[in-house]
């Protein structure tokens, strides 16, 4: 491990902590073409709890100019967690599409 001013440069797996596996790779890496599925936000449901930010484990989730949830695809790997933890079921997991 190393640093370049700010950035924290992990050199090999054994450097990272079980989390920062995730953290470390997805700033650099679209990790969104893994995806299976797609995390969809139901806007008229979403109440901008942000529970689901704190949940999804890519930090993929952003607040919209409304306060409400918005998916960064770049970086969403279509985990369905945010979907599960939503607590109005405003997020539903469709399918990928070509
Ligand atoms: S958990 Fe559900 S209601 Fe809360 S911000 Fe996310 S999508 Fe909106
Ligand atoms: S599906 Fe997973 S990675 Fe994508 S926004 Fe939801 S919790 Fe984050």
């Amino acid at each position: 491990m190393k640093r370049d001013g700010k950035k924290i440069i992990f050199e090999k797996a054994g450097d990272l902590p079980p989390m920062a596996m995730s953290l470390g790779t997805t700033e650099y890496n679209e990790t969104g073409s893994w995806r299976n599925e797609r995390p969809v936000v139901d806007s008229s449901k979403c109440t901008g709890c942000g529970i689901c930010w704190k949940f999804c484990p890519d930090i993929s989730i952003k607040e919209d100019a409304n306060g409400k949830a918005s998916i960064d695809y770049f970086f969403c790997k279509g985990c369905g967690i945010c979907a599960v933890e939503c607590p109005v079921k405003a997020i539903e997991m469709k399918e990928e599409e070509k």
